[in-house]
C-alpha cells in the first residue's frame, strides 16, 4: 500500500495534467471524433476517485456515501456538461454574429494556439473569481461552490449554472470572437475541466519545485477555509503568477487547516444534500446577514435536525 500511495502522490498530477491533455490533443489533432474527449473526462474522474481512495489528503473527506451528496453531484455533473456542450454549440453562432476575419493565429501549430488560449483563460477566470469574492451579487452565486464542507474531485464542477455561464462568457467568448477554432476551444474546455478536477481533488499530491507555482492542493485548501475573509486569496485556476501580481497570493495559513475548516462561516447549514436548494441558494442568501432562515435548524422538525446532525457527524 505504501508503494501505491507514493506512486499516486507523485504520478497523479502529471497523469492528469500532462498525459491526459496530451492524449486529448493527439486525438483531436489526428482527426478522431470529439466523442473521444468524453472518454478522457471519464478517465479523469475515475482516476481522481481512485487516487482519493489510495492517497487522500484528509481521510474524513473520502466517504462519499456517508456525505450523502452523490445524487447532488451527479446532477451538478449533468448541468456542467450540458453547459459546456452548449458553449461549444454557441461557437458557430458567435462566429456568425461577428463575421469579420478573426485575428486568431491559425497558422501557428495547434499546441501553441492552445497554450496561448489557456494562459488567457487562466488570467480571465482568475479575475472573474476575484470579483466573485468581492462583489456581492457574484458572491451569492459563487457561494454555492464554497458551501460544501469538503474538497474532492467533483467539487470543481459544483457551481451554480448562472455563475458557470458568466465564467464561460467572460472567460472564453473573447477568444471565440478573436477567431479561436472549434478544435482549440474543445481542447481548452478539456484542459479547464482537468484543472478543476485536480485543483479540488482530495489527493495528497507532492508537487516538489512546482508547489508555489500552481494553484492546487494546500494553496487551494486555503482559498476554501471558512475563517472569515482569510480565504480571499489564491484565486488562480492554474498558475499562481496572477495572484502574485495582484497581491492576493498566500502560502501560509494563520493556523493549520483541518478537515473541518472548509465552507462558509456564516452558513454552517448549507444545503449540501439538495441540488434544488443549491439552485435557490443565491436568491435567499444575503451575504453578511448570516444564515438564511430557510437553513437554520430552528426552522426544522426534530427529525430533519437529527438527519442533518447525523450527516454532519459523518463529515
Ligand atoms: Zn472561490
Amino acid at each position: 500500500m505504501h508503494i501505491a500511495q507514493n506512486i499516486v502522490r507523485y504520478a497523479y498530477v502529471p497523469f492528469m495534467l500532462i498525459v491526459l491533455p496530451v492524449s486529448a490533443y493527439l486525438l483531436v489533432s489526428n482527426g478522431y471524433s470529439y466523442a473521444w474527449l468524453a472518454l478522457i473526462l471519464v478517465t479523469a474522474f475515475a482516476s481522481a476517485f481512485a487516487a482519493e481512495k489510495i492517497a487522500p489528503y484528509f481521510e474524513e473527506w473520502t466517504d462519499h456515501h456517508a456525505h450523502g451528496d452523490t445524487g447532488t453531484n451527479v446532477l451538478h455533473t449533468i448541468a456542467h456538461e450540458v453547459s459546456v456542450i452548449n458553449g461549444a454549440l454557441l461557437i458557430p453562432v458567435i462566429t456568425w454574429l461577428f463575421p469579420f476575419e478573426g485575428i486568431w493565429p491559425t497558422d501557428w501549430p495547434m499546441w501553441a494556439q492552445l497554450a496561448m488560449a489557456f494562459v488567457f483563460a487562466d488570467l480571465a477566470f482568475m479575475l472573474i473569481h476575484y470579483w466573485s469574492h468581492h462583489y456581492a451579487p457574484l458572491w451569492r452565486l459563487h457561494a454555492v461552490h464554497h458551501g460544501v464542507g469538503r474538497l474532492y474531485g467533483f467539487n470543481g464542477i459544483v457551481r451554480h449554472p448562472i455563475h458557470q455561464s458568466i465564467d464561460m462568457v467572460i472567460g472564453t467568448a473573447p477568444l471565440v470572437i478573436l477567431g479561436m477554432p472549434v478544435d482549440v476551444a474543445l481542447l481548452l474546455g478539456v484542459m479547464i475541466s482537468l484543472t478543476l478536477i485536480v485543483q479540488h481533488s482530495n489527493v495528497d499530491s507532492r508537487l516538489g519545485p512546482f508547489e508555489s507555482h500552481i494553484s492546487i492542493g494546500r494553496l487551494h485548501h486555503l482559498h476554501h477555509v471558512n475563517w472569515g475573509t482569510e480565504g480571499d486569496c489564491n484565486f488562480g485556476l492554474f498558475f499562481t503568477i496572477w495572484d502574485k501580481l495582484l497581491g492576493t497570493f498566500n502560502e501560509k495559513p494563520s493556523r493549520e487547516i483541518t478537515a473541518k475548516d472548509i465552507g462558509i462561516d456564516e452558513v454552517p447549514n448549507f444545503p449540501r444534500h439538495s441540488f434544488v436548494e443549491q439552485m435557490i441558494f443565491p436568491f435567499v442568501y444575503k451575504p453578511g446577514q448570516g444564515e438564511p432562515d430557510r437553513y437554520a435548524k430552528s426552522n426544522k422538525t426534530p427529525a430533519q435536525v437529527a438527519k442533518i446532525d447525523s450527516m454532519q457527524a459523518a463529515e
